[in-house]
């Protein structure tokens, strides 16, 4: 018998020894519309790795086992959550990883973090960065980390939407707690629309998923959902999907109102929020709510996809733009 691998079912199937927590919402403005609303904590899964980035890499880290692979190769930006879970799930597997960074070097608090893990990091400017598309872009890399797998920018793959459609389970093994019989409605925040996928893969056909953009709606988000669909033999499935532009002008921008959203969400639940994602998903519920376009007694359940860590370089800035 081969000796048995480090990565353990925890990590094959992250969140499956303990479920994230499905828990309720309490605010006024659920409340008066007569709606219900849950929010499935995957930030509280893991520090270093909670969240829906987990969920994403489990594929690729698997996969590195299976071939042996001394490590993985991935890029992003200096705030980035999904290079933050791809560094600390590497130390505690013991897997060597590299990081390619758009701009010039910069010092972020997620930046002192990778290095902290161990990531091995590279930056590339906004220049080399842009490359990441061409068709030689990896060849250098592959040439110096030889046997390293690469994850393209977002590990926006099937593999990873496929391994993102177990949340629809974790969910409804956890809707008797609630006193829930169904959900009618799944929310999550969507940059590359990998994990919307995967909700809309894993969830019922009477199920409507919305995916509320953190990106501006030219950012391709729609097109790469459909080719992912399609992919799964599943295209059909567009139809269960309604997308809201939920970016606020755009990737990263943050303003007064989504500051002072975050604040008193926070206050009311106890539960944070990032500025780029879920801040963001939620304000486009709590618009959506107040339009009245969500009927009463709509069971709702939004994904906590994580990118706590991501927030606090922007701590500083929330506080001004909340009190502005
Ligand atoms: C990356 C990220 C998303 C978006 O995930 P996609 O699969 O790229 O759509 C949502 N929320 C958080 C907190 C993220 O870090």
């Amino acid at each position: 018998m081969s000796s048995p691998s480090p990565l353990s079912d925890r990590w094959l199937l992250p969140g499956c020894e303990y479920p994230a927590p499905l828990q309720p919402v309490h605010v006024p403005w659920l409340q008066q519309a007569g709606i219900e609303l849950a929010l499935l904590r995957l930030d509280l899964l893991d520090p270093r790795w909670g969240g829906n980035k987990a969920f994403k890499l489990a594929p690729q880290l698997a996969e590195a086992y299976r071939v042996s692979a001394p490590g993985l190769i991935s890029l992003g930006g200096a705030h980035s959550n999904h290079l933050y879970a791809l560094a600390a799930a590497g130390q505690h597997l013991g897997l060597a990883t590299v990081g390619l960074l758009r701009g010039p070097p910069q010092d972020t608090p997620t930046i002192s973090d990778l290095q902290r893990f161990g990531m091995q990091l590279h930056w590339l400017g906004y220049g080399g960065y842009r490359q990441r598309h061409q068709p030689d872009f990896w060849a250098p890399w592959q040439a110096r980390y030889p046997g390293f797998l690469t994850i393209e920018e977002g590990g926006g793959s099937l593999a990873a939407a496929h391994s993102c459609a177990r949340l629809v389970s974790m969910i409804e093994q956890q809707l008797p707690h609630l006193g829930w019989p169904a959900v009618q409605q799944l929310w999550v925040a969507a940059g590359t629309g990998t994990t919307l996928a995967g909700l809309v893969l894993g969830a019922a056909a009477d199920q409507q998923v919305i995916g509320a953009l953190a990106v501006p709606p030219d950012h391709g988000v729609s097109g790469h959902l459909a080719r992912l669909l399609a992919a799964a033999g599943q295209g059909q499935r567009m139809a269960q999907v309604r997308l809201i532009d939920a970016s606020r002008g755009g990737f990263a921008r943050i303003d007064p109102p989504l500051a002072r959203f975050m604040l008193s969400f926070e206050q009311a639940t106890g539960t944070a929020l990032d500025p780029l994602y879920t801040g963001k998903l939620l304000l486009a519920l709590q618009e959506a709510v107040q339009a009245g376009e969500i009927a009463p007694r709509t069971r709702i359940v939004a994904l906590h996809s994580g990118g706590l860590q991501g927030r606090r370089a922007l701590q500083h800035r929330l506080s001004q733009l909340a009190c502005a």
